[in-house]
């Protein structure tokens, strides 16, 4: 199996059984984006409890890539410090920016994306979860 089928298998198998589904109860931070250019929509909450993120969740819907990145970035940050999500969010920025000399070890399997910068008009739907979260770091800090 080469690379590209095993990210594509890996890209599916979290858009049809995707991770962290749903939404956390009363949550810290919470931000929901659309991308009118594909229809995608993605609604994240997420909880903070000494300085991890304990829980978080998301909703949504749209193409394969927008819910799988979704999925992908969850179950990715959960447990993390917010320091190590902040990283972990540049690092993605950064991939999806052309970045080939990044460790992408440190995405987990958001690695699987690196594919989609083939099609520029596909970077957003893999961005928008992760903006999401962006979002969310944002409205902790007003908090503090
Ligand atoms: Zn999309």
């Amino acid at each position: 199996m080469s690379l590209d089928e095993l990210y594509q298998e890996l890209l599916l198998d979290h858009f049809k059984h995707p991770r962290c589904c749903g939404v956390v109860p009363q949550p810290d931070a919470a931000s929901a984006l659309r991308n009118p250019l594909c229809g995608d929509e993605v609604k994240l909450s997420l909880s903070i409890k000494n300085g991890v993120v304990s829980e978080i969740a998301f909703s949504g819907h749209g193409c394969s890539i927008s819910q799988a990145s979704a999925s992908m970035m969850s179950d990715l940050v959960k447990g993390k410090t917010v320091a190590a999500v902040r990283q972990a969010i540049r690092s993605f920025q950064s991939l999806m920016q052309g970045n080939d000399q990044l460790d992408i070890s440190t995405l987990g399997d958001a690695a699987a994306l690196a594919g989609v910068r083939k099609f520029s008009a596909r970077i957003r739907c893999a961005l928008l979860a992760w903006e999401a979260l962006e979002n969310c770091l944002g409205q902790l800090e007003k908090k503090n």
